[in-house]
């Protein structure tokens, strides 16, 4: 694990329901890596948060690093995908917003990133849905086509602004149905043919 970059506002109807303009392109933020946490059904709820966030999210694992990538030679980079889920300090980067703060305090908190096992994959990217659900209640439940940047762009995008090595991670982006969840509930994330993550926040 070298970085984890985040693609923000990456579904319109998520982009709506955080009140964004449907102009507004999608944009990179980041969490430190050491804010992974593995597959182990385990995280620790954060402290100095009144409105915690799941963001279900499909994750590139990247085997091959680069600069300057074409979108037609960037899923050469991937080495696989997992389930990841953008734990979010709401009410901590709706004030970051107003102030025009930085959002690490919102985003890149200890244990911000729950992610699955990295399922190995070639070729065409992933295609289904990606769901989430708390407590088997459906929260989140949407089609991967559905975001703005697909995989190769992303990736494209990304190495324009950073050179790309292998071990990065990037989250790319949430579809609409966000909400909060407190201590004890038990959140799973699902992508067809990536694989399933589940954890409880204790
Ligand atoms: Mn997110």
């Amino acid at each position: 694990m070298r970085r984890v970059l985040c693609v923000g506002r990456n579904y319109a109807a998520h982009r709506r329901e955080m009140g964004g303009d449907d102009r507004d392109p999608p944009f990179f933020f980041a969490k430190p890596a050491d804010a992974v946490v593995p597959p182990g059904g385990q995280v620790a709820f954060p402290p100095k948060t009144q409105n915690l966030h799941y963001e279900v999210e499909l994750v590139v694992a990247l085997g091959a690093g680069g600069a300057d990538v074409s979108v037609g030679r960037a899923l050469d980079l991937v080495l696989g995908y997992a389930v990841g889920v953008d734990l979010t300090r709401r009410d901590l980067q709706s004030a970051a917003k107003d102030k025009g703060q930085p959002w690490e305090a919102a985003k890149g908190f200890d244990a911000s990133a729950p992610i699955s096992a990295i399922r190995r994959w070639a070729g065409a990217p992933p295609q289904g849905r990606i769901r989430l659900s708390v407590n088997d209640e459906i929260r989140q439940d949407a089609a991967l086509g559905e975001m703005i940047w697909n995989v190769a762009e992303i990736i494209a995008e990304a190495s324009r602004l950073w050179r790309l090595e292998p071990g990065d991670l990037i989250f790319t982006g949430t579809p609409e149905g966000v909400g909060p969840v407190v201590r004890g509930d038990r959140v799973g994330g699902e992508i067809d043919g990536v694989g399933r993550l589940v954890f409880q926040l204790i």
